[in-house]
């Protein structure tokens, strides 16, 4: 066994040998963002909250309030701030959208921008007004990523409508599989890539989310999930741009070692979870994060890729 270092409540994501994970935090409303919680940063702010249940609009004023107010909760660290993901399963009544037979499957998330390209682009405004609010007393720039990217060409359109608003770091969330098989292409046109398990399971499995029967398949030990991370990873680092995963996913402490050895360069969750997966990441070198890895892989299911990895050690 190799050298154990002591887990600490606190500080960055570390193998035992030193390689860093970023471990991020989820959080879905400004209360969350200023709660104690030891993270590096947040690796994925909803912000549904600000739009559920309204009749009109957030204001420009009420939207970039919250952003700047998540800004000033984490000076000089990494914010990804994510676009509404709003769907026809959401109670958005403002949009007026039309109810859908398949809403997973229909308009939403990045989507919603083909009909409403005005809710999308105020968004950017207020996104882009914190920013320059902020940017000098933080020290940091926001980043900004939409859901529900599918091809690199919405992926280009969505960078355009951000980098004409003086947002510079632009990405998006890797949740429908060919997202995940284009993810090099994704990265000429974006500067980051942030998994969503919970999405990617769903529509890799062709199995609802919420599904309680087909738990097994949405399982995200499935080494075809796996297989679509490892793919983002590899791309992620062939660009030299982060990948990370923020789905349920990342708060698994022996999953995390698998995403690490795969490539993945952060780990956003709820504060509850960061100290396990802190932990676990503490007591394996990369080289058996790797080897963790190549176990999940190469696993005929979930449960045998648990094991295998479980195993080692
Ligand atoms: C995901 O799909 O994994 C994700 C993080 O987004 P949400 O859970 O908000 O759909
Ligand atoms: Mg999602």
């Amino acid at each position: 066994a190799g050298r154990e270092r002591l887990a600490t409540a606190s500080g960055p994501g570390r193998t035992s040998d030193g390689h860093p994970v970023k471990l991020m935090l989820n959080i879905g409303s400004v209360a969350d963002a200023q709660a104690a919680s030891g993270a590096e940063g947040v690796g994925l702010f909803r912000s549904e909250f600000l739009y559920l249940g309204r009749r009109s609009a957030p204001t420009h004023e009420e939207q970039a309030g919250a952003y700047a107010a998540v800004l000033r909760a984490f000076p000089g660290a990494t914010v990804v701030i994510r676009t509404l993901d709003a769907g026809t399963d959401k109670p958005l009544p403002f949009l007026g959208l039309p109810s859908e037979l398949n809403p997973a499957l229909g308009v939403r998330g990045l989507r919603v921008a083909r009909r409403r390209p005005e809710v999308l682009d105020a968004q950017l405004d207020a996104i882009a007004e914190a920013a320059a609010e902020t940017g000098a007393e933080t020290g940091g720039q926001p980043w900004v990523m939409a859901p529900m990217v599918t091809t690199a060409e919405e992926a280009a359109s969505f960078a355009q409508r951000a980098r004409v608003r003086g947002l510079t770091c632009v990405g998006a969330m890797v949740e429908v599989p060919a997202a995940a098989l284009h993810a090099d292409r994704l990265l000429r046109e974006l500067d980051f890539l942030s998994i969503g398990t919970n999405d990617l399971s769903q529509y890799t499995f062709a199995s609802d989310r919420q599904h309680g029967e087909l738990a097994d398949l949405l399982d995200p030990w499935q080494p075809a999930l796996l297989e679509l991370v490892a793919r983002c990873a590899e791309a992620g680092l062939a660009a030299g741009k982060p990948v990370g995963v923020c789905g349920e996913a990342a708060a698994d402490p022996l999953l995390a070692t698998v995403f690490a050895g795969l490539g993945v360069t952060s780990l956003s969750m709820s504060a509850r979870s960061l100290p396990a997966v802190r932990d676990a990441l503490a007591r394996h070198s990369l080289d058996q994060c790797r080897q963790n890895a190549e176990l999940a892989l190469a696993a005929t299911g979930p449960a045998a890729a648990r094991q295998a990895v479980a195993g080692v050690r």
